[in-house]
């Protein structure tokens, strides 16, 4: 992109029209007569062009002191965007527009990964952005998604199944690397056989999908499997990846009108299979370091696999969860391994009542 400007050498009044293009190694500015100069972002300030109509004036040097002088206020977001590290020194325009807080301070946690995105294209420019965002910015974002993809829906608020479900989160999380999310599961009714993560600790689960588990042990194997996708934050890698560039600037300059994109993203979100893959393992890993028996997560994908993997666009958690042999064998292969003496995870509690409970 490039910027219409001027240049002022410090030492004459003069003010030279030039042609300014930011890049990921400075601001280059290039004059009429063909020279070009380059001003590294960690060596200019801002001195001008905080209010509506001021024009943006940047100051490099002392003695003389060299300036630049924009009117477009757009410069100042994508120069705060190229400048990654040295953005603080520049003024957020949005700031002035009265944005949400929230997604103020996703702008300084992503203006990071957005330079990468810049510099790599998607996907690993979306890998480096999901790495920079603020937790409670996933948070969030999982919320809206949820909510969205519960409205209208009846959910299941009995006291039982929500406080087993609780009990297995919890031994779950016990077993964890510390980390900043708060998990929360929306018990949807529905006959969808389908389980899904959204960013920052949010995990929605039909019915259709509790029905066909068969103790709590089986219910614990999808929810760590879900979990993991939290954690590696596959669910917002997944999102970014899935928006354009434009869509995901405009994330981080704070436009609201994206949101229904985002979250229609999600709908159609698909991991790939290395997701599933991590998913699996760090998943299983989860359940034998909280001392659950590792049988249930394989027995439930053996029923899936039996039901429905000849149906994959019936029913959803196989259509998203390719249930190949190959994983199941894996699976077995790493529980073998390992040595645990897994307890039970609800004592007292009859697990078909349980899901009567619900349906
Ligand atoms: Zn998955």
């Amino acid at each position: 992109m490039h910027w219409q400007g001027h240049y002022l050498d410090g030492i004459t009044a003069t003010r030279h029209p030039v042609n300014i293009i930011l890049t990921p190694a400075g601001i280059q500015i290039k004059k009429t007569d063909g020279s070009v100069l380059l001003w590294q972002y960690n060596e200019v300030t801002q001195t001008q062009g905080y209010y509506a109509g001021e024009q943006i004036r940047l100051e490099r040097g002392a003695d003389p002191v060299e300036a630049l002088v924009v009117s477009n206020t757009e410069f100042l977001n994508v120069l705060r965007f190229m400048a990654s590290s040295s953005a603080g020194k520049f003024h957020d325009p949005a700031i002035r527009r009265k944005r949400l807080p929230w997604i103020i301070l996703a702008v300084i946690g992503t203006i990071g990964g957005l330079s990468a995105l810049y510099i790599w294209g998607i996907p690993a420019g979306a890998n480096a952005l999901a790495d920079h965002v603020p937790p409670e910015w996933e948070a969030k974002l999982g919320e809206a998604v949820a909510k969205e993809l519960t409205v209208g829906e009846s959910m299941c608020t009995e006291t039982l199944p929500q406080q087993s479900i609780e009990h297995i989160i919890q031994t779950l999380n016990s077993a964890t690397l510390k980390h900043p999310y708060q998990f929360k599961v929306y018990l949807v009714k529905g006959e969808t056989v389908n389980a899904l993560a959204a960013p920052g600790g949010h995990i929605i689960i039909f019915t259709g999908l509790l029905e066909q588990t068969k103790n709590a042990e089986e219910l614990a194997g999808v929810l760590a499997h879900e979990m993991q996708h939290i954690l590696q934050k596959h669910a917002t890698k997944s999102i970014f990846q899935s928006l354009s560039v434009r869509a995901l600037i405009a994330i981080v300059l704070g436009d609201p009108g994206i949101m229904g994109d985002v979250i229609g993203t999600l709908g159609s979100l698909n991991y790939s299979r290395a997701y599933e893959e991590e998913a699996d393992y760090l998943g299983m890993e989860l359940l034998l370091k909280a001392n659950i028996n590792p049988t249930g997560m394989i027995d439930f994908f053996h029923t899936m696999n039996k039901k429905y993997g000849n149906e994959p666009e019936l029913f959803r958690y196989v259509s998203t969860h390719p249930l190949i042999a190959e994983r199941i064998r894996r699976l077995k292969e790493q529980a073998k391994k390992a040595s645990v003496t897994s307890k039970p995870l609800l004592i007292g509690v009859s697990w078909q009542q349980l899901v009567k409970s619900c349906v």
